[in-house]
């Protein structure tokens, strides 16, 4: 048995006017592809697995077109060669923005059905920050998302999409899918399932997904900063019976509508000026507007104008994406001093700071895009990235010889703390800043989403209808 592997996963803020480019993404192909770490889990008896293309970028900016048609192309070239097939696994991530064309996922994978035929099972994982639509469901035949938020299942659900295709090989069974919009887009950081309701929502899947009939059962938030007409969040049900997956498909979809007024930020409590009064040491400050791993920029010193005008000291900002200024302090070497502009290197409209700053270590592991500089400006330390970066593992720290646990204010472009510095935040907030993923969605420009969406607007009725991939009618 045959089964080609291969896919695109990226996140694109339709907000950001920073477009992505071929650069910006890692390209996985070939025998690199199957013994990456990230796909070590294809491995079955008397299955080959044919190494395709995959490309992932950290989220950003609508893709350039070029950038798309050049990846697409030569993933389509690669699909060709790989024919006959007797089954395809697609790892997708469903947000990606392509500048000019919507529903880009939708593109791929028909583009991707065209070439290997009806007949071809076609599989594929998803984030659960993903985007669905009609013609992404009528070219499939699984689909599996994950069901945590921060990520912490990203192989698992991997597997389940890929464990389903070998399975109905096997078998010589045919799956299908089922799927409802739900008129309702938040952000991730109200809809984690680390917190009430996501939490509940996300474990009765698990016993949904043990009725007789059903496969594998999801729900998709949605990407809320793609002001496109797809955005919305969803149920998707890959099923054995048509019944079963319709009926949970719509249960899914009613649960996550009837809670709708119960997301919440999770962390948020007290001010800033409180918490640094009573805590002991991290503060973790999330500066969420401009989160590079939901789509943010990562080039503005809002937080970083807002620390210096109030005279806060022993603060750690990290990091800026600013190559300019990584450039001046590598000419400037350590130890200089430097009088220069931070933020607003990317997009022109974020807000910069005119700071003197003394140049405390450099990172230069080879390329000049992965440079990156630490510097000090009236008590606060400032990671300076070459390029849109987030700090969010440990490592990112011990690196450049810096210690998260030991400083009063840590700030951070994030969203929801990652899985590693959650647990060192004492306590950890979430600051509502300005940029292109900005938190207070209701604020946000809404002019191509389908209309009426919650809480863009908030009186109207809705009952979920789920439908069919036209592959299993
Ligand atoms: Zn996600």
């Amino acid at each position: 048995m045959r089964i080609a592997v291969g896919g695109i996963h990226t996140e694109c803020s339709t907000y950001s006017p920073v477009l992505m480019t071929v650069e910006d993404f890692r390209v996985l192909r070939g025998e690199d592809l199957l013994n990456s770490d990230y796909f070590g889990f294809l491995s079955a008896e008397g299955i080959d697995h044919l190494p395709l293309l995959h490309a992932r970028a950290v989220p950003g900016g609508p893709v350039s077109r070029p950038a798309y048609d050049a990846l697409k192309s030569e993933f389509l070239e690669r699909l060709k060669a790989a024919l006959p097939l007797d089954g395809l696994y697609l790892a997708m991530h469903g947000a990606i923005k392509v500048d000019g064309m919507d529903d880009a996922e939708g593109d791929w994978i028909s583009a991707a059905r065209a070439i290997v035929g009806a007949s071809c099972p076609l599989a594929v994982s998803y984030d659960l920050h993903g985007n669905v639509s009609q013609r992404i469901i009528d070219q499939i035949d699984i689909f599996a998302a994950y069901r945590t938020a921060p990520h912490i299942d990203t192989r698992e659900t991997m597997m389940r999409s890929w464990s389903m295709l070998v399975e109905a090989l096997r078998s010589g069974t045919r799956p299908g899918v089922a799927w409802a919009r739900v008129p309702l887009l938040l952000p991730g950081e109200r809809t984690s399932t680390e917190d009430e309701p996501a939490a509940g929502l996300y474990r009765g899947l698990a016993d949904i997904n043990r009725r007789p009939g059903i496969l594998d059962a999801n729900l998709m938030v949605g990407y809320v900063w793609a002001d496109e007409p797809r955005a919305t969040a969803c149920a998707v049900v890959t099923g054995a019976d048509k019944e079963a997956a319709t009926k949970a498909v719509e249960e899914i979809a009613a649960s996550y509508w009837f809670n709708r007024e119960e997301f919440r930020f999770g962390s948020i409590s007290g001010s800033l000026a409180q918490m640094l009064g009573i805590a002991a040491a991290p503060v973790i400050l999330a500066d969420s507007g401009d989160n590079p791993t939901g789509g943010g920029v990562g080039d503005r010193a809002d937080v970083l104008i807002a620390l210096i005008e109030r005279g806060w000291r022993d603060a750690l900002i990290a990091g800026i994406a600013d190559r300019p200024a990584v450039d001046a302090c590598f000419a400037a070497g350590t130890g200089g001093i430097l009088k220069f502009r931070v933020g607003g290197s990317l997009d022109t409209s974020s807000p910069s700071a005119e700071i003197e700053a003394k140049v405390v270590r450099l990172d230069d592991p080879g390329p000049a895009t992965e440079r990156q500089a630490v510097v000090e400006a009236a008590g606060i330390e400032i990671v300076l990235s070459a390029r849109r970066r987030p700090y969010h593992n440990i490592e990112d720290f011990t690196r450049l010889g810096l210690d998260p646990r030991g400083v009063r204010l840590l700030i951070v472009k994030s969203g929801y703390l990652s899985p590693e510095l959650a647990p060192i935040a004492n306590p950890s907030l979430m600051a509502l800043t300005d940029g292109v993923v900005n938190q207070e969605i209701e604020k946000l420009a809404s002019l191509r989403r389908e209309r009426p969406i919650f809480p863009f607007d908030r009186d109207f009725e809705f009952r979920p209808s789920a439908r069919l991939s036209a592959r299993w009618i």
